[in-house]
């Protein structure tokens, strides 16, 4: 390691910048953040550094560096466009014992900046150990995303915690134990996601029950996975993904976004392949139920969102009832994700007002609405609706529907084997038997359909044979 990393209490210390153009008030500000007393030494001054000057937040001496300069300063930023007079400076601070950065110039600096991820007060800095800036700031982006924007007022909340928990728990290791169930489990993730009133309420149950004794509260997160891209997941299924003790998944979901959890998370399989025996629902409910009673950390995750046609409804109410506290983190439902990729508006100004998303598959004999769904001007959306795809056209066109309305069929939306046909309503279904279309898909129907000849963009090899014949 070339470096030794620190983080340096500044308040009311005197830093020095030589230089006053855009990269010295880019300093001066992260300095000014620190409670920095900042002297700052240029012939040449930057607007921005004049006003902070006139405002008297900064000192600011409008001429050539001299070496008197240095006496009494902490740290020193160099910052001029003159390479010589940058490394002379950086000799005398060094040989005054004064850690030293020049802007640019590793090996003229005592000490290097690094990137920083800036939560306050949680900080990250990254370095490359001044090998490669542009490294630096990739990293630094990445963890951007990654550490939540409510860490530094979670980190202040933890502090406030501290407080009472003192208070009612004796022993460290009570205290110690407390503060890891916040951090891991779910008050944490309540608070990160903005809920804050139901991360009291966790902490405050944590704390009532570390009092009497040890014990644990697991929840359960309901994740949507999203269509299949992996980059499809939101930050949050993400951060989910990451946190969680086990994983009981659909079997739609692809390994790709599994591989994102935590490693040692345990994974079960609790989907069911269409016509094939599963897990019923009442065991995914128990299943649920069990596993948070013993504190674990679930993620329940379901293709596309766990509100469409996801049954997510059905399992949080065994949730409620067993007292299991839940969250839900939404996800890009098929239809959007699919529709997305395909080049299928589902609303068009010209084309359609309204969207519907069906399923395809009542499970008993109640049928839609089929009158409503065949009305012109709308885009409807079946999920679920390729094993009965002749019945769906033949009831369209039964209600009214125009055989010619175009209709499309994805499969595998969003994922690198993606398939578009487009036919209309009345050939669809042969297309489909004749392209031997496989499930997961989706059909949609209406106008908007057409548009995927002009606007298709993803794995883009044009399908217009079944349209042709039609
Ligand atoms: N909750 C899910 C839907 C579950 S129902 C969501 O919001 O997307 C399962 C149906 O969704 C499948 O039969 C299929 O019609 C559709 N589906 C899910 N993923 C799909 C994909 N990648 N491509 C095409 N259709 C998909």
């Amino acid at each position: 390691m070339n470096y030794f990393p620190v983080f340096f209490d500044l308040a009311g210390q005197k830093v020095l910048v030589v230089g006053a153009g855009a990269v010295a008030l880019r300093k001066v500000a992260l300095l000014e953040r620190c409670g920095a007393s900042i002297t700052v030494v240029a012939p040449h001054v930057h607007p921005d550094i004049e006003q902070r000057a006139a405002a008297g937040k900064i000192e600011l001496f409008p001429r050539e560096f001299l070496p008197s300069d240095l006496d009494g300063a902490r740290l020193v930023i160099v910052a001029t466009a003159r390479r010589a007079i940058n490394r002379w400076i950086a000799k005398l601070s060094d040989s005054r014992d004064i850690p030293v950065n020049v802007v640019d110039d590793r090996e003229a600096s005592r000490f290097i900046v690094p990137a920083i991820v800036d939560r306050d007060p949680v900080l990250v800095a990254v370095s490359t150990g001044g090998t490669s800036p542009v490294l630096a700031r990739r990293l630094r982006e990445r963890l951007e995303a990654l550490v939540p924007a409510k860490i530094g007022e979670f980190a202040g909340w933890l502090q406030a915690l501290r407080r009472p928990a003192r208070r009612r728990l004796r022993s460290t290791d009570a205290r110690r134990k407390f503060f890891e169930q916040l951090v891991d489990g779910p008050a944490a993730a309540r608070f990160v996601a903005g809920d804050t009133q139901g991360a009291r309420r966790v902490a405050h149950q944590l704390l009532a029950a570390a009092e009497v004794g040890p014990s644990a509260a697991g929840e359960v997160t309901l994740v949507g996975a999203g269509p299949g891209d992996p980059e499809l997941l939101t930050l949050k299924a993400l951060r989910a993904l990451q946190d969680a003790d086990l994983i009981l998944h659909d079997r739609l979901v692809p390994q790709a976004i599994l591989d994102l959890a935590r490693r040692d998370a345990e994974r079960i399989c609790v989907g069911k392949a269409p016509g094939s025996v599963g897990s019923s629902q009442s065991e995914i409910n128990s299943l649920l139920v069990e596993h948070a009673l013993l504190g674990k950390r679930v993620v329940r995750l379901k293709g596309g969102d766990p509100f469409i046609f996801g049954r997510g409804g059905e399992e949080l109410e065994a949730l409620a009832r067993a007292r299991i506290s839940f969250s839900v983190v939404p996800g890009v439902t098929a239809a959007a994700g699919c529709a997305a990729y395909a080049g299928i508006p589902l609303t068009h100004r010209d084309h359609a007002h309204s969207v519907t998303f069906v399923t395809g598959q009542t499970g008993d004999d109640r049928e839609p609405d089929w009158r409503a769904l065949a009305r012109p001007g709308a885009t409807v959306v079946f999920y679920m609706g390729l094993a009965r795809l002749s019945h769906i056209a033949g009831k369209l066109i039964e209600h009214g529907a125009a055989p010619s309305l175009p209709a499309g069929i994805i499969a595998s939306g969003t994922q690198q084997n993606q398939r578009v046909i487009t036919a209309t309503l009345s050939s669809i279904s042969d297309a489909c038997t004749r392209a031997k279309v496989e499930s997961p898909a989706l059909l949609i129907v209406g106008e908007v359909v057409s548009l995927h000849a002009s606007l298709a963009w993803f794995n883009n090899e044009p399908q217009h044979e079944a349209a042709q014949t039609a």
